[in-house]
C-alpha cells in the first residue's frame, strides 16, 4: 500500500475556489509495465474515484501479473497440471482470451507465454531460440492447453499463459465501470498504449487521441476525436531487439512461434470494449492485412486503424469522420 502511495500523483490544476467542481485531477503510476495516467474532471468525488481506480490497477497487475511469484497467473504456470482456484476476475480474463482464440483462429493465444519467454521478452535479455526449442515448446500451446471451468483452471503440464496482451484492455473496462460508477462523467484512462474515454471534455467536445507513428517517435500519424470508447494500439516499434541487422518485435505469431510479420506495422481497435480492442489489436497485427481485413467484414462490431509496412493506413468507414491524418506520407485509404 506505502508504494502504491508513493506512485500515486493526484494534481487539481485548478486552484481557484470557484472551480471546485470542474477541476481536472490527475493520477500516474507504473503497472503492467507501463506507464499509466488516469484524469478525470470533477470534485473531490474525482479524485476518490481516481485513487480507488489507481489501488484496482495494482490489484489486477498484481493477480494477473506472471513475474509476481504470488501472482494467480504464476502459480497457475508453476502447478504442472494441477487444478488451481482462481479469482474471478482472472477466471474471466481466462475465458475472454480463449473465446478470442477461437475467434481469431489461433492468432490471439495466451498460450504463446513460453515463447515470448524463449525470445526473452520476458526478461529482457533478448536472445533468437534455435528451431527446435521453438518446435518443442509450440506443442504445448493452443486454446485446448486451458481447461477453465468455473473458476478453477488447469493448464495442462509444459502448457503456461502470460497475459500480457488483454491484461490492460481487461483493466481499462474495470476502471471505467468504476468511474462511471462513481458518477463521473468526463474521464480519460491511458494505460500505455490502451486508452479509454468515458463520455467527452466537459465542454462536449470529444477527446483527442494521438495515433502512434512507426516511423516518427515525435509525432503522431494520425489523431482521432473519441467520446465514450477504447482506443488500443499494437504495433513492434515499440518493444523489439536487433540481433545480426535483423528487428524482432514482441508479437508472436502463434502458428511459426516467431515475430508476426506480415506486412502490418501497426494496428489500433476502436471498440467500447477495451478487452476486445485488446485482443484484436494484437491479433489483427498478426493476421495481416487481408485476414484482418476479412475478419472485421465476419465481425463488424468494432472499427480499425491499420498502418503497412508499404506506408499506407487503412480506416475502417466507421472512423471516417473521426480520423485526421497527420503525416502525409501515409496513403490514407477509407475501407467499407
Ligand atoms: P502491448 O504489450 O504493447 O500492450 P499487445 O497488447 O499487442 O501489446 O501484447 C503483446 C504482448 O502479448 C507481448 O509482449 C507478449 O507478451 C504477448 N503476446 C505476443 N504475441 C501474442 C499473441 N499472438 N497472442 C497473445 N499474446 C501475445
Ligand atoms: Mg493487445
Amino acid at each position: 500500500m506505502k508504494k502504491l502511495l508513493a506512485a500515486l500523483l493526484a494534481v487539481c490544476f485548478c486552484g481557484l475556489a470557484g472551480c471546485a467542481k470542474k477541476a481536472e485531477y490527475k493520477v500516474e503510476l507504473y503497472a503492467m509495465d507501463t506507464v499509466m495516467t488516469l484524469s478525470a474532471y470533477g470534485g473531490q468525488d474525482a479524485k476518490n474515484a481516481l485513487a480507488d481506480a489507481a489501488a484496482e490497477i495494482m490489484r489486477l497487475d498484481n493477480l494477473f501479473s506472471a513475474s509476481r511469484a504470488d501472482g494467480e497467473i504464476s502459480r497457475l504456470n508453476a502447478a504442472e497440471g494441477a487444478a488451481v482456484e482462481v479469482s474471478q476476475d482472472t477466471a474471466q480474463v481466462i475465458a475472454a482470451a480463449k473465446a478470442y482464440t477461437q475467434l481469431t483462429d489461433g492468432a490471439f493465444d495466451i498460450t504463446i507465454y513460453p515463447l515470448v519467454n524463449a525470445w526473452g521478452f520476458v526478461s529482457k535479455n533478448y536472445t533468437v531460440p534455435d528451431e527446435k526449442t521453438v518446435a518443442s515448446l509450440l506443442r504445448t500451446t493452443g486454446a485446448n492447453n486451458i481447461d477453465l471451468s468455473g473458476q478453477t483452471v488447469v493448464l495442462k503440464k509444459g502448457a503456461q499463459i502470460g497475459l500480457g496482451a488483454i491484461a490492460k484492455g481487461y483493466a481499462s473496462d474495470r476502471v471505467a465501470e468504476l468511474l462511471r460508477g462513481s458518477g463521473l462523467k468526463s474521464a480519460l484512462v491511458v494505460l500505455g498504449g490502451n486508452v479509454y474515454a468515458i463520455g467527452a471534455h466537459t465542454d462536449g467536445s470529444p477527446w483527442r487521441i494521438g495515433i502512434a507513428d512507426p516511423l516518427d517517435s515525435v509525432h503522431s500519424a494520425a489523431m482521432l476525436t473519441v467520446v465514450d470508447a477504447a482506443v488500443v494500439t499494437s504495433g513492434g516499434y515499440h518493444r523489439y531487439f536487433v540481433q545480426d541487422g535483423v528487428t524482432y518485435q514482441h508479437i508472436l505469431d502463434p502458428r511459426t512461434g516467431r515475430p508476426a510479420d506480415n506486412g502490418l506495422i501497426s494496428v489500433t481497435i476502436v471498440s467500447p470494449s477495451g478487452t476486445q480492442a485488446d485482443a484484436l489489436s494484437t491479433a489483427l497485427y498478426v493476421m495481416g492485412e487481408k485476414k484482418a481485413l476479412a475478419y472485421h467484414k465476419a465481425n463488424p462490431n468494432f472499427d480499425y486503424i491499420l498502418i503497412t509496412d508499404d506506408y499506407r493506413i487503412l480506416v475502417s468507414a466507421g472512423l471516417e469522420d473521426a480520423f485526421t491524418l497527420i503525416n502525409t506520407e501515409y496513403e490514407l485509404c477509407v475501407i467499407d
